[in-house]
């Protein structure tokens, strides 16, 4: 303890024996940066359509008029700035980076805006990798964003940790997939969720279906879905089931995410919206 000690551990960093609060690892963001809420998009493992929910997601509030960000964590697959068409590189200045704006106004931050070519590999140890997606917090000038999302990579290793120490999350989104072991995967979620004392706001069921070209009939091609069973167990919201539709593939490679129009988000875009209302 030193000796100019006020006794007010909540303010103080250091780790001394008489500490009485747990020590916050909150990071400041750039003190240009307003951002009203902070939403984590989680999956178990990758491929289940994460980075697309994330995209989608963000149009559909970008278009109910919120100003939206996206935060790209996945820092070895990022996958957003190709899914919104965008080429040009982040510029910075003395206040720090600034984010690359989509053409529906969505702020986009992500290691591919900053190298210089976008096929390099990033092969760097995971506490860079998490100190990279820390200095997306707090260097980038994320201005009046009413939500950030933040495109988890897979799993529960460095930089989820990181996210969810590090910045002040407001709730998490869990996208699975019919082929996933969804009640492992919901159940980890839910008991990390817990450990680091995140809600989770609901789930998304991508690949859930496809919609049969003449007759419209939903074909359940991986199965039955279990998720309103596990929803219901864990007391989770559904927040929308998304089917297998060459379109969307076809608007993500075309960059073009932007452009779809589907419905399928809703229940998830007015939780976002509702949250903390
Ligand atoms: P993740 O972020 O979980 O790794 P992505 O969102 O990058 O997964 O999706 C992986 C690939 O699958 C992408 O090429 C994407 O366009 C495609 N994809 C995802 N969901 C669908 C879907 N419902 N219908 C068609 N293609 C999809």
């Amino acid at each position: 303890m030193s000796d100019s000690c006020s006794h007010d551990c909540s303010s103080c960093g250091s780790s001394c024996s008489d500490r009485t609060a747990p020590q916050s690892f909150l990071a400041p963001c750039n003190p240009n940066s307003s951002i009203k809420k902070v939403i984590g998009i989680v999956s178990g493992k990758g491929g289940v359509g994460k980075s697309l929910v994330t995209g989608l997601l963000a149009t559909g509030l970008q278009r109910s008029g919120k100003k939206t960000g996206i935060l790209d964590a996945d820092i070895t697959g990022p996958s957003i700035p190709k899914a919104f068409g965008i080429t040009e590189k982040a510029t910075g200045n003395n206040d720090g980076i600034i984010p690359v704006t989509t053409k529906t106004g969505i702020d986009l931050m992500s290691i591919n805006l900053l190298l210089e070519n976008t096929s390099d590999p990033v092969i760097w140890r995971g506490p860079i990798i998490a100190g990279t997606v820390k200095q997306f917090w707090t260097d980038v000038i994320w201005k009046d964003i009413d939500t950030l999302l933040v495109d988890m990579p897979p799993g529960t290793g460095d930089v989820p940790l990181t996210v969810f120490q590090s910045l002040p999350v407001d709730g998490i989104i869990v996208v699975t997939s019919p082929q996933e072991l969804v009640s492992m995967i919901v159940e980890k979620a839910v008991k990390m969720a817990k450990a680091m004392n995140i809600p989770i706001i609901g789930i998304v069921e991508n690949m859930s279906y496809v919609s049969c070209p003449d007759c419209g009939k939903q074909i359940p091609i991986f199965g039955e879905s279990h998720l309103n069973e596990i929803a219901a167990e864990y007391s989770l919201p559904v927040l929308g089931r998304i089917p297998i539709d060459p379109s969307i593939a076809k608007a993500v490679d075309e960059g073009a995410i932007e452009d779809y129009n589907s419905d399928w988000l809703v229940p998830a875009i007015d939780a976002v919206n509702g949250l903390g209302a």
